[in-house]
């Protein structure tokens, strides 16, 4: 199953994630979190990326392309894959579609999440993660056991330097601009589905489960 999750930041791509890969065994890949692990480890990637990913800006895309073509030819995408955060522009989404044919693992269906201002602000600014296992969590919707630390693992939990009201209006920008023409992209090529995902996770989850029964049928 080759699968693409977009939609913005906080639009719950993170958690409809882990519910599709439990689900279906296939890879969660976010191009996010790959950046963040090279700036962590400080890698050549991590040092060139680092300062786009403080301002919120998006990282160049032949620096991207290449990043993902190497992690999908990894032995864990054979039954195929669930990138998020990929393709973000239409250069990176005309590139992928020769990358995926390339490698033999074209676009099955795109799940688009969508959700208004309002919401993604309250979910961005509340959202806590885990730096050790990525564990994600909301100071209202999704608190931890104790406060500031991690249920799984117990660490100090933190908040994205990204993940502020001013960051989110210019990712938001940002993924008008750039994003919204690839799901286009995938609309006009009728793989794309586009789902209100300002509901319960367990519902969100049950409207994708129906657009992908579609597809192992
Ligand atoms: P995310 O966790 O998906 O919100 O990504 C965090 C940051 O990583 C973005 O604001 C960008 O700076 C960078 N990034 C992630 N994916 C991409 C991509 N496909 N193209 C360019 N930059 C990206």
């Amino acid at each position: 199953m080759n699968l693409l999750i977009m939609g913005p930041a906080g639009a719950g791509k993170g958690t409809m994630s882990d519910m599709i890969v439990s689900e279906y065994d296939i890879p969660h890949i976010s191009t996010g979190d790959m950046l963040r692990e090279n700036v962590k480890n400080n890698t050549e990637l991590g040092k060139s990326a680092q300062s786009y990913m403080i301002a919120g800006k998006l990282v160049p895309d032949d620096v991207i392309n290449a990043m993902v073509e190497d992690r999908l030819q990894k032995p864990d995408c054979q039954k195929g894959y669930l990138l998020d955060g990929f393709p973000r522009t239409l250069v990176q989404a005309e590139a992928f579609t020769k990358i995926a044919d390339k490698i033999g693992k074209p676009v099955e269906s795109v799940i688009a999440l969508e959700v208004g201002f309002d919401t993604l602000k309250e979910r961005i600014t509340g959202r806590r993660i885990c730096p050790k296992c990525g564990a994600i969590y909301h100071i209202h919707t999704k608190p931890s056991k104790t406060e500031g630390k991690c249920d799984a693992c117990g660490s100090d939990l933190v908040q994205r330097k990204d993940d502020t009201v001013e960051q989110l209006k210019v990712r938001m920008d940002e993924y008008e601009k750039s994003t919204k023409p690839v799901i286009d992209f995938y609309d006009a090529k009728g793989v794309a589905t586009h789902i209100a995902a300002d509901r319960k996770p367990e519902e969100v989850f049950g409207s994708i489960k129906e657009v992908l029964s579609t597809l192992s049928k």
